[in-house]
């Protein structure tokens, strides 16, 4: 059996079939995809490559808008607004981290939910509690989507979340709750960790801690969803010991190739639902 679920092999099934859709559009102008970065910050310039390389692959216009890392906040809510209204836009996404002095509630807000490639408006998150949203946040969506094609049964199951964050923990855990799944969250003042992770069904990780989940929190019928994405010593690792855990455990997404090339597929994904949205 294997044990790896190669988030890097569902992706790619993902984007082909996105590309087959996106082919058949005749006639009428392409999905596009705004990116707003702010500031020079490494890893996002990393991330960003990535979504655009993504983007070209599919055939979404890749629009990136990189400001200084100075610029005010009132002078990009107006760059917002003009996205908005630009209506050869279909998604629009604020690279996140921000600088300090970026308000980021106030820029996440600022975007419209039409146009929310990222699923982080409070309307968008609002309706993916309500059961009743086809725009998710990209990374519990792609995390949902590992877990199915997987066949891993979540009606009924005793699912952990490390991490209660707007973008990860908090939706994810609606989503999973709407499937029907038994869900705990835990945060970092939660009280005995490893025994509540240990009897789960399924183990979520999205603290941004290396090394956190040990032999100590796993199980031999477990599987475990590495969100983490953390840099040790200049090496890209997730929040799991992989190497301790990988033998005990059913399955496990590897960092990289796990949860972040989902995330970015389920990204283009938004947008091309955005677009179908706004062109039919
Ligand atoms: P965040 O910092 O906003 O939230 C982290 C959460 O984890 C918090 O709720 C905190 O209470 C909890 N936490 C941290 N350390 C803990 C500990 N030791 N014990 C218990 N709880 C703990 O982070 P985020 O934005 O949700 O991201 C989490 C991680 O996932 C980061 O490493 C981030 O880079 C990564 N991430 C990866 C992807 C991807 O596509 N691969 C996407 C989003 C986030």
């Amino acid at each position: 059996m294997n044990k790896i679920i190669d988030g890097k092999f569902y992706a790619q099934e993902l984007n082909t079939r996105l590309k087959n859709s996106i082919e058949q559009i005749n006639g009428k102008r392409k999905p596009k995809l705004t990116i707003i970065q702010i500031g020079d910050n490494f890893a996002s310039n990393k991330y960003i490559k990535n979504k655009l390389n993504a983007c070209e692959k599919v055939g979404i216009i890749g629009e990136l808008k990189k400001y200084q890392e100075n610029i005010k906040q009132s002078e990009i809510v107006r760059e917002i607004e003009k996205l908005n209204k630009d209506l050869t836009v279909d998604g629009i996404i604020v690279q996140l981290p921000l600088p300090s002095h970026i308000n980021e509630k106030e820029i996440t807000d600022t975007i419209s939910p039409l146009k929310d490639a990222d699923g982080f408006t409070p309307i968008n998150l609002g309706n993916v509690m309500l059961n009743k949203s086809n725009i998710y946040p990209a990374t519990p969506y792609g995390i949902i989507k590992l877990l199915e094609w997987k066949k891993i049964n979540l009606i009924g199951a005793n699912i952990v979340i490390i991490g209660r964050s707007n973008i990860v923990g908090k939706p994810l855990a609606n989503m999973l709750i709407n499937k029907s799944a038994t869900v705990t969250v835990c945060n970092t003042k939660t009280k005995d960790l490893k025994r509540i992770c240990k009897n789960a069904d399924v183990l979520i990780s999205a603290a941004g801690a290396a090394n956190l989940v040990t032999k100590d929190f796993v199980n031999d019928k477990m599987t475990i969803i590495d969100v983490g994405a953390n840099f040790v010593d200049g090496k890209y690792c997730g929040d799991v010991k992989f190497d301790e855990v990988f033998e005990i455990v059913k399955y496990i997404t590897p960092v990289p190739g796990g949860v972040g090339p989902m995330t970015i597929s389920c990204l283009l994904e938004n947008t091309f639902n955005l677009y179908s949205q706004k062109e039919n």
